[in-house]
């Protein structure tokens, strides 16, 4: 059984005008993502920026309640949950934030802030939570002897490990990673990323890896979903994916990845026409039909979201 699912999950964001606040429209950030993750398994989510996969991560975890669908953890329904088993649940599910700094209380020292999610949700003594907190600090690569310091007194890499040491604190199974190294230096990047792979090795994690870096998805993923206004385009296996993407939106988002010797590069860049349109009013039929180079009349109607491989999922026309 999967560990987490996400079944036809939506989260419309109401616009609200005039003195009353009367709703007159919606902003559809996501609108009706499925898949699976299994444990060990990392599923990396990508897709421009607005398209809705942050909104996907934290609908998941509840910390922007969904507008319709379902999570279920372990095949129980967080939705159905009451208060309390909720919050016991959302233990085994934690997130790393893209910015370390903000999601690091600058008043607490680091011993404090990994010790945290333990004192409020396991019952350990003082020692062992210490013990515990060394254990985590190693672990991450950090030194125990830091544990007094401040998040003031570290590097943007060294603070994404305290996150990770925070995050594992509570031994969860799932771990969303929302553009977790997108602000680090591309050798500070390297290094989480090998962290992360180390730690679901050794822990078997699951990751939901949420970016836009589509060379970085490319080095930790096991499957990667591509999302357009709001919903998965494709999803299969991430070599699958990147040595034959089918979806003509994926192609045109890969053939603009750079590569390290271009004059290598027989593939021309495919470049979108126009802007990515709003997700206030989207498009009818397939979303991407007007900027896509192979729309046809029948797009104008929506494709439905289907599996067309062993494990490789699609939403385009082209492929009945
Ligand atoms: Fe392009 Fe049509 Fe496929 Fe949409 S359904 S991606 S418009 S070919």
């Amino acid at each position: 059984m999967p560990v987490l699912e996400v079944e036809n999950l939506q989260k419309y964001f109401p616009i609200k005008k005039g003195f009353f606040q009367k709703t007159i429209n919606h902003v559809k950030a996501v609108d009706g993502v499925s898949f699976h993750l299994n444990a060990g398994e990392t599923l990396g989510l990508v897709g421009e920026s607005g398209c809705g996969k942050t909104t996907v991560g934290r609908s998941i975890l509840r910390l922007t309640e969904p507008t319709a669908g379902k999570v279920l953890y372990k095949g129980r329904d967080l939705g159905q949950m009451d208060r309390e088993t909720l919050r016991k649940t959302r233990t085994s599910l934690q997130i790393i934030f893209q910015d370390p700094f903000s999601s690091l209380n600058p008043r607490m020292n680091v011993g404090e802030i990994i010790a945290e999610p333990m004192k409020n949700f396991q019952i350990l003594s003082k020692t062992e939570t210490r013990r515990k907190v060394e254990d985590l600090m190693t672990r991450v690569g950090l030194r125990p002897s830091q544990m007094r310091r401040y998040p003031h007194e570290f590097s943007g890499g060294q603070r994404q490990r305290i996150g990770i040491a925070r995050a594992l604190a509570v031994d969860p199974d799932v771990i969303i990673c929302d553009e977790a190294v997108s602000a680090l230096d591309v050798s500070i990047q390297a290094q989480i990323i090998n962290l992360l792979k180390d730690l679901q090795k050794e822990l078997n994690l699951a990751y939901l890896f949420i970016a836009h870096d589509l060379s970085v998805v490319e080095y930790i993923s096991h499957r990667v979903a591509v999302m357009y206004l709001g919903r998965i385009v494709e999803l299969a296996p991430d070599q699958e994916l990147y040595k034959n993407p089918l979806h003509p939106y994926t192609k045109a988002l890969l053939s603009a990845v750079p590569i390290p010797d271009p004059l290598a590069n027989t593939e021309e860049s495919i470049i979108l026409s126009g802007d990515v349109p709003s997700p206030v009013n989207p498009p009818k039929g397939c979303t991407f039909h007007p900027r896509c180079p192979m729309a046809m009349d029948k797009c104008q109607t929506q494709p439905l979201y289907r599996q067309i491989q062993p494990d490789h999922w699609i939403a385009c026309h082209l492929y009945p």
